[in-house]
């Protein structure tokens, strides 16, 4: 479920609420006047971990995985989740809002309608955790490994020039969740650079005395489409529903010895008889349909490192940049014997 229209994932959510007797509660608007909606399971108590998700209109994992958390009836903390940051965005399945600007890049300025909502919603709460939910794009794996980084997760920097209470209980909490990951991702998981962007939302609550946590999901080799690392955020999830106490506790060693997260990995590199090209993965909505495409890129670089490599003996006719591979090439391009959800399970 890479894309839904926004009026889809509104319905579902609600009828999710509904079901599970969550809350709804409304913390603003978009820039288009769709409401910005905030569920909670416990609504007479404390709030323990607030998780939001579509920030990026385009980074749907997250609120699958929250989906997910709110059909568990079963719950130990008291959540409050808001699954649809940018609902503008997201029905155009775009990283910015309406306006075109990153609501990520807003946390200070509070520009956008959705950041302000964002900022005096989980200001409010102060939860015990917030965990702000996004997608990474292809190109990230571990520094030395050779498979994406599925999962990167960062406790970001609370101040430019000290580490504050908040970054080091949100390490703790990294640390649990990177030992966990590992069990099902062995070399997939990666840190991500903490360099300080005051800007972020991660920095700017956590400066705030609000411990939070940057989850970015990748793909793996046999899961382009993000379906088994959704369920894996929910899984995660719901572990961290159970083991509150426990994660608060660990020791930050595993988080700070995970690998730093690079971004130099390309797609698909094959080898052709007219030379070697780059073909990248691509995905988008139009008219509200949701498509994905194999895309020749040029030339390849071959001091770059590329996910899937392939070699065509039978192919002469030339690929073209910007040329969208038809699925009837696959196999004389070489990757027709590869196992590639992305070829034929987007769902
Ligand atoms: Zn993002």
């Amino acid at each position: 479920m890479r894309y839904l229209p926004t009026k889809e994932r509104f319905r579902l959510l609600l009828d999710t609420a509904k079901k599970n007797s969550w809350s709804i509660e409304t913390v603003g608007q978009s820039f288009e006047g769709s409401d910005i909606l905030v569920f909670k399971n416990k609504p007479g108590l404390n709030t323990d971990i607030c998780a939001w998700s579509l920030m990026h209109g385009n980074e749907p994992t997250g609120f699958n995985a929250l989906l997910g958390i709110m059909s568990n009836k079963n719950l130990n903390l008291s959540w409050a989740v808001c699954p649809l940051v940018n609902p503008d965005g997201a029905d155009l399945f775009q990283r910015h809002n309406k306006e075109g600007l990153d609501i990520n890049r807003d946390a200070r300025d509070l520009k956008t309608a959705e950041g302000k909502a964002l900022s005096i919603w989980v200001k409010s709460e102060k939860p015990k955790l917030a965990l702000n939910l996004h997608d990474q794009r292809t190109c990230f794996f571990p520094e030395g490994e050779k498979v994406p980084a599925s999962f990167s997760i960062l406790s970001p920097k609370g101040s430019l020039t000290k580490e504050t209470t908040s970054q080091l209980i949100s390490r703790k909490f990294c640390s649990w969740m990177s030992n966990e990951l590992e069990k099902i991702y062995p070399k997939g998981i990666a840190r991500f650079d903490d360099s300080f962007y005051p800007t972020a939302f991660g920095e700017y609550f956590q400066g705030n005395n609000i411990p939070t946590i940057t989850i970015e999901t990748g793909i793996s080799i046999d899961d382009w489409s993000r379906v088994h690392v959704s369920n894996s955020l929910k899984n995660l999830l719901e572990k961290l529903d159970n083991s509150f106490d426990i994660a608060s506790a660990f020791k930050t060693d595993s988080y700070l010895n995970l690998k730093q997260n690079s971004n130099s990995a390309l797609d698909w590199i094959c080898e052709t008889l007219s030379g070697k090209v780059e073909i990248k993965f691509e995905e988008g909505v139009k008219s509200q349909k949701y498509y994905y495409s194999w895309v020749v890129v040029g030339p390849a670089d071959t001091t770059r490192f590329y996910w899937l490599n392939s070699k065509s003996n039978s192919y002469s006719g030339e690929l073209v940049p910007g040329q969208v591979i038809a699925p009837s090439l696959y196999e004389k391009l070489g990757v027709g014997n590869l196992k590639m959800i992305s070829l034929g399970q987007i769902i």
